[in-house]
């Protein structure tokens, strides 16, 4: 299990828990020179730090007690959606939440509540219609069968030149490869699928057969910065926030062929927030 894969996480209830959530955490991205959360291009964080003092409060929906967002409702709370980023995404993002995982430990809210228009979440075993658009889909989930970002590409521009027109002579295929390579809108990618679960209870998603039809992706091999860390299992298994940001930054660059400007950072938003909170915490408790 060395590569990457996205692991679920909870927002800290209590000065207690910030302390006892850190036992596990294995990789201190904040006392690293090179942490993956420092630079990045963020909105300002005031309007957290201002609803954090107010403590927890009811969500309006479920009446749960939460601080931010609700996790449950994918609502915010003692927050206004003017006061927090939002982020267009240039594909649609669709995540399967494993249904006994509990709401609290996913990342996955996090890109619901900041670019709305283009993830859903789905709760297994309701997964996103495909009809039609297998070609144009892919899964992020590291295996043997898995491809690059680079491969995966390749392999969708391969599918799409071979389906529009069969008999095209060789010649002419090749001149539109060479178009299609310095054609930054050349990748056919609609979709990209992610599964948000703990690794013990993603293989019942995994298998199913639903599935099996989409090319799984492999993103670059990335340490966490997650404050959870499952013990046991490698640093490189990502929050499932951390994994969609670095698989949008490597398309970016490597599919649709543009300089990263930080276009995707604030995915990061809550995510960078909370792991500082936590950190805090750490400090305070001679952690660190
Ligand atoms: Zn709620």
């Amino acid at each position: 299990m060395s590569a990457t894969s996205t692991v679920t996480e909870d927002v800290p209830k209590s000065e207690e828990q910030l302390d006892r959530s850190s036992d596990n955490l294995t990789l201190d991205c904040s006392s690293q020179a090179e942490s993956p959360l420092q630079g990045l291009k963020l909105a300002s964080h005031e309007v957290l730090e201002r609803a954090q003092t107010h403590g927890r409060i009811k969500c309006s929906k479920c009446g749960g007690s939460r601080m931010f967002f609700c996790y449950t409702c994918f609502t915010l709370v003692g927050v206004n959606q003017q006061e927090i980023p939002l982020i267009k995404l240039p594909v649609r993002i669709d995540i399967i939440k494993h249904p006994n995982e509990t709401d609290g430990k996913s990342t996955a809210v996090h890109a619901r509540l900041l670019a709305p228009d283009d993830v859903n979440i789905y709760t297994y075993p309701c997964i996103p219609e495909l009809d039609g658009d297998v070609h144009k889909a892919v899964l992020v989930f590291p295996g043997p069968d898995s491809v690059t970002l680079e491969e995966m590409s390749e392999h969708l521009n391969d599918i799409r030149t071979n389906s529009s027109d069969e008999a095209r002579v060789k010649r002419q295929k090749i001149t539109e490869e060479t178009e299609d390579e310095v054609n930054p809108q050349s990748c056919p990618l609609e979709r990209v699928i992610f599964i948000d679960s703990t690794w013990n209870q993603t293989t019942r998603i995994i298998t199913d057969e639903r599935l099996e039809p989409l090319l799984r992706v492999e993103l670059k091999t990335r340490k966490t910065c997650f404050w959870r860390h499952q013990r046991g299992s490698p640093d490189t298994y990502l929050a499932t926030i951390e994994a969609i940001y670095y698989f949008l930054k490597d398309y970016h660059t490597l599919c649709l062929r543009k300089a990263y400007s930080g276009e995707y950072d604030n995915l990061l938003f809550f995510y960078s927030y909370l792991h500082k909170i936590i950190n805090k915490a750490k400090v305070s408790a001679g952690k660190i």
